[in-house]
């Protein structure tokens, strides 16, 4: 079932595509492909009642630490404000 036939947005056309969704709970996040709507005009994403449980899912793992079902893709980094600084002085 198409949850709609139009952006909601701007009214413009919806094509079903296959997007990459990035996923944060907690300190983690994780990658991945989904189908979505996607409008052709403004580029909004819809995703079905399925996908969006989905999310879910994925997000309450990641918050509970459960990732060992997942694929390592690197780890995410913070880089603090003072490192700007510092390279800003090197040059
Ligand atoms: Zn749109």
């Amino acid at each position: 079932m198409k949850p709609f036939d139009k952006c909601p947005i701007c009214g413009g056309e919806l094509v079903k595509k296959e997007v990459e969704k990035l996923l944060r709970g907690g300190r983690h996040t994780a990658m991945l492909q989904v189908q979505a709507e996607v409008c052709l005009h403004c580029g909004e994403r819809l995703y079905s009642q399925d996908t969006v449980r989905y999310f879910e899912e994925i997000r309450k793992k990641l918050n509970r630490q459960e990732t060992s079902e997942f694929q390592p893709l690197g780890q995410s980094f913070k880089v603090e404000g003072k490192w700007l600084n510092k390279s800003l002085e090197r040059t």
